[in-house]
């Protein structure tokens, strides 16, 4: 509306207060055109011609006059109207040149009135190239100014009902606006309190405009998210719960147990013993999951980060299953490269090739084959977790890394919560290294990550003298003889 009666009043205000003004200068801008036109055809066959045409076309008056003012030619196409025709003896034009020739510009003109007849005119003269018989030529234009009084009265009905029916349009238009564009949005205000109560089953599905319809799809994308993780922490505290509770039960079964019954036989006390202990292990690793994804979730994990050799790396985290592998015959062997620098927060690396050795023990198959394979690529080192176990189907691969997911048919044997992957996740993130899964159902599953190399001509110095690989390579053939030999 504010917008209609600024239109309004600037198109009345234009036509009042400047249409005169306006059609005035509009005249004298025609003329002045009309006049140059003329006036560069001066010399040409059909100049008088043009004059008529001009004359005709605009209902003007025009003249060629010589320098005392005397008429050589004229065109009068204004009739008894024009001021000039009732100056008898060409005083007005004689008038006119002297002015022309006091102003430097190449045209003059001025308003000329009769108060009698009350008829305004416009006269602009210019000078002409010289005549045949080499005297000063001047040409004359001469075009009344129509009184406006009839015009304005016409355009001011007419801005009349133009204003009648912009105001109704504004209206109309307003109303339709408001309603397409408020009604959804009161709609979506409407689903979001339901939504803020807790009811995960509405949808936001409002339209209209494309503002709205992309906020509403923002708020459903929300909404998703939201009741995905209102879902998995339902998950977790039932899993958590489950988890909790199956060692705290087995915890207490066994104490009693040694409480009533193998208190004094050291063998059975023992046994019973190992179960307390490895429960409590069950435990504590799930607490220390919980509190590690909890800070990593908050923000908090300061990444140490350190230049370390790689080949060392991956050589020292093997000598952790050099058990595994002499007493429960798995073969797990690191397949190393060349070594490489790089720099990374030793301890969380540690702690994410672990879980992904560890998981690869957990799910590989009867054969029990590991790799951690080592390539160096072009500015990064991938490090590579391979197990032949069952593998991860394909609707399952892109949940593995979320937080509390867990395969539907995992092992009470396995101990696990869910969490080491997105405990992996939040440090491969924080290091913004690139990682990921491939797996094939049957043939076992591969995870990786890869960690960017230092310049290497600036560690050069600082590269073990004594080559690693060697003695990985020594250490892997061990490996390799053991199950065998088992
Ligand atoms: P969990 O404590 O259950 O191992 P993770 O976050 O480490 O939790 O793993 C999440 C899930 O991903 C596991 O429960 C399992 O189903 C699947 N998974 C992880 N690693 C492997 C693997 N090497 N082979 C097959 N499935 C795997």
């Amino acid at each position: 509306m504010i917008f209609t009666i600024l239109i309004l009043t600037l198109l009345w205000v234009f036509q009042y207060f400047f249409l005169q003004n306006y059609y005035q200068s509009a005249k004298k801008r025609d003329m002045t055109l009309a006049a140059a036109r003329l006036s560069a055809s001066a010399d040409s066959d059909d100049f008088y011609s043009a004059i008529k045409e001009t004359a005709f076309k605009n209902a003007m008056n025009v003249k060629i006059v010589d320098e005392m003012g005397n008429e050589l030619y004229n065109v009068n196409n204004m009739g008894s109207f024009s001021l000039l025709a009732q100056d008898k003896f060409g005083m007005k034009q004689f008038e006119l040149i002297g002015k022309l020739e006091e102003t430097d510009k190449a045209t003059y003109s001025e308003i000329m009135s009769n108060s009698d007849f009350k008829v305004k005119e416009i006269v602009l003269i210019t000078g002409l190239s010289e005549g045949d018989d080499g005297g000063k030529r001047y040409l004359i234009i001469e075009a009344s100014i129509e009184p406006l009084d009839s015009t304005t009265k016409i355009i001011r009905e007419q801005l009349f009902y133009i204003s009648i029916i912009l105001f109704e349009l504004a209206f109309i238009v307003t109303i339709i606006i408001s309603r397409r564009l408020s009604k959804p949005i009161t709609e979506l205000t409407e689903t979001a309190k339901q939504f803020g109560a807790g009811d995960y089953e509405i949808s936001f599905t409002a339209s209209g405009y494309a503002e709205v319809e992309e906020l509403s799809n923002v708020l459903e994308d929300a909404k998703d998210e939201i009741k995905k993780v209102s879902d998995l922490r339902k998950e977790l505290i039932a899993n958590v719960s489950h988890d909790l509770r199956t060692p705290l039960t087995m915890v207490k079964a066994y104490a009693e147990m040694i409480r009533d019954l193998s208190g004094d036989n050291p063998e059975k006390r023992e046994e019973h013993l190992k179960v307390i202990i490895d429960e409590s292990d069950r435990l504590s690793n799930l607490v220390n999951d919980l509190l590690a994804i909890s800070r990593m979730e908050s923000g908090n994990i300061e990444l140490n980060k350190s230049e370390f050799s790689v080949v060392q790396k991956l050589a020292d985290c093997m000598t952790r299953y050099t058990l595994l592998i002499e007493q429960e015959g798995y073969d797990i062997q690191y397949i190393p490269d060349e070594d490489r620098i790089v720099c990374a927060d030793m301890e969380k690396i540690d702690q994410v090739i672990y879980n992904f050795i560890n998981n690869a023990i957990n799910y590989t198959g009867d054969e029990k084959v590991i790799r951690l394979v080592q390539k160096n690529k072009h500015g990064c080192v991938r490090i590579e977790v391979t197990d032949n176990g069952q593998g991860i189907s394909k609707e399952l691969l892109p949940k593995v890394f979320d937080r509390y997911y867990r395969g539907e048919k995992y092992k009470r044997d396995v101990v696990g919560t869910g969490l080491g992957l997105s405990i992996c996740k939040e440090i491969l993130k924080k290091h913004d290294f690139a990682f990921g899964v491939t797996s094939t159902e049957g043939v076992g599953s591969t995870f990786w990550f890869e960690m960017p190399t230092v310049n290497e001509k600036k560690h050069s110095k600082r590269l073990p003298k004594e080559k690693p690989e060697r003695k990985v390579q020594e250490q892997k053939e061990q490996n390799t003889d053991q199950p065998k030999e088992k």
